[in-house]
């Protein structure tokens, strides 16, 4: 019979590969807790109709990755895509939004139907930071100082770079996208053909493609930057002044852009040329019109979301994982004969005295030979054997697997100062 075989681009994590990851969300988690944020979790399926109002109509995201399907209530609901819309709509239903600043994070699986290859899939995971209610420019200081001390505080900071710009207010981009649709529409036939397609579409999206013909016209095209209101580019010069004071190194890139509609002024990504072409590691921005356009109050807001798969990847390529991660128990306990039941109650007295050794209690009989065998498979650094002798005598075998040491008959009143010892 033919086997069933997981769906393309939705990838198993295996025991080996989860403590990577146990490591990344962890340390991540420990950063956002002292940074004073707070965890939300929200459905991983919404109505269909959250993700068009927010990310928008004619984006790629909502155009072509979305898993949209009807529930059996014929109603269309779509797997999240992304956060930051989930988010919004679960403060708004219970009112964390009201007269208060928030500054939440959440983790978890996000979907998109796009091509999978090396550091993206269809099923990805995001560590996504939202803030509301704080109109910055500190704010999006804070959160570029969280992320940077992200990556440094996971050993990344050399292989990646902070790079900013600002996307003006919705006027100064309406009046910018038709600068740019003036200048590119002249010259259409020298664009790729993505590009000719975003040029009714989404034009602003343009300026991220990555056909060289495409990005050596426009290096003669007209600057978002030069467009920008007066609010913008004065939030721009504090944010910049903000991280050159903080120490924090950046560059300012003029044609990022986002490909969710709701950004506007800040924009950001830290990128590495590590992982190929799949190299944002961290992207994010400001979004002030979102909750209102989602039927709430105007409420600033800025955020981010980091990719997990990609972050794991460079740990990985960088070999900054530290070591030992792999390296499942401590100790691994043998009982020879029919001992099986005082091995359990020996392995929980040890769990009492001692909750931080990981113990593996050998279970399914088996010669002595063989659970040996085991035990040294397991990876443990020590071994405890009990037999009928040690019962007898109320004693322990305590013997190191690693060190090349001796073992040691330990009676059991003297076992956990041993274990300390080792
Ligand atoms: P990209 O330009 O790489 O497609 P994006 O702009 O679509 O990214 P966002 O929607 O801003 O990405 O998501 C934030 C982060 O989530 C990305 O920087 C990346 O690390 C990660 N990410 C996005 N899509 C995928 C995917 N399909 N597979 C793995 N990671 C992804
Ligand atoms: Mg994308």
């Amino acid at each position: 019979m033919k086997k069933i075989q997981a769906i393309r681009g939705m990838n198993d994590l295996l025991p080996g590969e989860s403590v990577y990851w146990q490591y990344v969300e962890a340390t991540v988690a420990d950063i956002l807790q002292r940074y004073g944020y707070q965890e939300i979790r929200f459905p991983i399926l919404e109505t269909t109709e959250l993700f068009k109002r927010s990310i928008g109509e004619v984006t790629d995201i909502v155009e072509k990755e979305m898993y949209t399907f009807d529930d059996r209530n014929g109603d269309s609901v779509t797997l999240r895509p992304e956060g930051t819309a989930s988010c919004v709509r679960a403060c708004e239903q219970h009112g964390l939004l009201y007269n208060q600043v928030q500054r939440l994070w959440y983790q978890g699986p996000m979907f998109r139907y796009e091509r999978p290859q090396k550091g993206r899939y269809r099923q990805f995971h995001q560590i996504g930071v939202e803030t509301f209610g704080m109109l910055g420019p500190d704010i999006d200081a804070e959160i570029l100082l969280l992320s940077a001390r992200i990556l440094r505080e996971l050993g990344v900071s050399d292989a990646v770079t902070l790079q900013i710009n600002s996307l003006g207010s919705s006027e100064a981009r309406a009046a910018y996208r038709d600068a740019l649709v003036a200048f590119l529409g002249e010259r259409k036939d020298q664009l790729d053909a993505d590009s000719q397609r975003r040029l009714d579409s989404n034009p602003l999206r343009i300026l991220d493609s990555k056909d060289p013909n495409t990005q050596a016209l426009l290096d003669g095209a007209p600057m978002l930057l030069d467009h920008l209101d007066d609010e913008s580019r004065e939030h721009f010069e504090q944010l910049k002044a903000m991280l050159d004071a903080a120490g924090v190194p950046y560059t300012v890139n003029p044609r990022l852009v986002r490909g969710l509609d709701y950004y506007g002024k800040t924009a950001f990504e830290w990128v590495t040329d590590k992982l190929g072409a799949q190299g944002t590691v961290c992207a994010g921005g400001r979004y002030d019109t979102l909750v209102e356009q989602l039927g709430g109050k105007p409420t600033p807001a800025i955020g981010f979301g980091m990719g997990l798969e990609r972050l794991v990847l460079l740990l990985k390529e960088l070999e900054c994982l530290p070591e030992g991660l792999d390296q499942p128990i401590d100790l691994y306990l043998v009982a020879v004969g029919d001992l099986q039941g005082q091995a359990l109650i020996l392995a929980e007295q040890v769990r009492e005295a001692l909750p931080h050794l990981r113990l593996q209690t050998h279970c399914g009989g088996g010669s002595f030979k063989s659970q040996m065998k085991k035990a040294d498979k397991s990876q443990a650094d020590v071994a405890l054997i009990l037999g009928e002798d040690e019962i007898k005598n109320n004693q322990v075998i305590v013997k190191p697997l690693r060190s090349g040491e001796a073992q040691q008959s330990v009676a059991r009143a003297q076992l956990i100062e041993t274990l300390k010892e080792l």
